[in-house]
């Protein structure tokens, strides 16, 4: 994919004394407090930041926060929190620019946080004249917000389109690169792994995976609707009866390449939804009519495990079980420490998921850990985001 790249025109000379804008995803939950629970988002937009100090250039810094509403900047909206986590990464003190639309005063080898920026009225639907008014700001605009690749607005987009030089900062240009190996270039077999409690959000993920992939592996909720397509008893597992033609055609169009999608063998079946629930493990046409599925069982976790052990590049969503209840965590720590131990090139994204590998312990283990959970299942869907669209097309020009 032919995007340009900060970490070149820095490597190259063209940064020293530019204004850069670098849109970030510092998107992080905070507490009723206002203090940071997780701070990845920040931790990874660092890099971007410290290429841009080093290169000598006068630096802006930008990120939504939460859903403000639009023109009034909240307290609880603000990025306050973040300009303090982001001073203790960088070792520096980050002032916080409360009003930045039309003009931001920042010396070369400083930076800057600017506020909030869907707080900026139009910054949700791209309103022109705003995303003119951010190019504006900068030199330079720097891309490195994977996790809101998939919207198109004044900050993502629009000031992409308009900024004198658009290109991709290194986190943004890491999720490109690491998702055009496991699905543009992949090693064989291919095998993706979908699974977890959105059975109809992820269906269009199945479908756009059976023209690619070799082994199309579901989980959780979706696994279920599988079963009941293949004619096999569910009880009163969550499933989504109205999606059994889709899981039928994801099936045969499949067949039809000569790649399938296992069926569980077997199950962890539960009476009630609770972490100390007894767990029974049934062969999968034996579940009863109170039974609830709430993992795959060990007989198909080894079986899946086999088909990882051998594979060229795996795609991972969604944990296969409900791994919260460590009753019903096994199938998906098995799959997890397949996917660890397996020397093929991984790629895994998703919230629950990327819980699972802490709660496994696996993240060391695994090729590349997307940040984006929305567009990471987007770029599964086959679509083509519009911020990386925005890249694409001033590469061209
Ligand atoms: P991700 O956030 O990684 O995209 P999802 O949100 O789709 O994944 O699904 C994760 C949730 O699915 C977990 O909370 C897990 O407990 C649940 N889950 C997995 N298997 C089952 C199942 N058989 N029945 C009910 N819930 C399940
Ligand atoms: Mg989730």
């Amino acid at each position: 994919m032919k995007i340009k790249r900060f970490a070149d025109l820095c490597a190259s000379g063209q940064v020293r004394d530019k204004r850069v804008f670098i849109r970030a995803d510092l998107n992080v939950p905070l507490d009723e407090a206002g203090n940071i629970t997780e701070d990845t988002r920040v931790r990874a937009s660092v890099p971007a930041i410290r290429m841009a100090l080093d290169a000598g250039a006068a630096v802006m810094v930008t990120s939504h926060l939460g859903r403000p509403t639009e023109g009034e900047l909240k307290p609880e909206d603000s990025l306050a929190p973040v300009a303090k986590r982001l001073s203790e990464l960088l070792g520096r003190e980050v002032p916080l620019v409360a009003q930045w639309v039309d003009g931001v005063t920042v010396s070369p080898g400083d930076v800057v946080l600017l506020e909030n920026c869907r707080v900026n009225k139009g910054e949700k639907k791209n309103d022109e004249a705003l995303a003119k008014k951010i190019a504006a700001l900068c030199d330079i605009f720097v891309h490195d917000a994977f996790g809101t690749a998939h919207r198109a607005e004044a900050t993502t987009h629009g000031a992409a389109r308009f900024a004198p030089v658009t290109c991709a900062g290194p986190l943004l240009a890491a999720e490109i690169d690491a998702l055009t190996r496991a699905l543009a270039e992949p090693k064989r077999p291919l095998v993706a792994i979908v699974a977890g409690s959105k059975v109809s959000t992820k269906l269009t993920i199945l479908e756009s995976l059976a023209k690619n992939v070799d082994q199309l592996v579901v989980g959780g909720g979706i696994a279920n609707t599988f079963m009941l397509a293949a004619g096999l008893p569910v009880g009163k597992s969550l499933v989504e009866a109205d999606l059994v033609p889709q899981a039928k055609a994801v099936i045969d169009a499949m067949a039809a390449r000569g790649a399938e999608v296992p069926i569980p063998v077997d199950v962890v079946v539960a009476r009630e939804f609770k972490a100390d629930a007894l767990a029974t493990v049934k062969d999968a046409k034996d579940v009863a009519a109170e039974d609830m599925i709430l993992d795959i069982g060990p007989q198909t976790a080894q079986m899946l495990a086999d088909k990882l052990k051998v594979a060229g590049t795996i795609v991972w969503n969604g944990p296969v079980g409900v791994f919260e209840f460590d009753a019903f965590s096994k199938g998906t720590e098995t799959i997890a420490r397949a996917i660890a131990a397996s020397d093929a090139f991984s790629i895994a994204g998703g919230g629950d998921t990327l819980a699972a590998i802490a709660k496994f312990g696996i993240e060391r283990d695994i090729g590349y850990i997307s940040t984006g959970g929305g567009a990471f299942l987007e770029v599964l869907e086959g679509k083509t985001l519009p911020a990386i669209e925005v890249l694409m097309q001033r590469a061209e020009g």
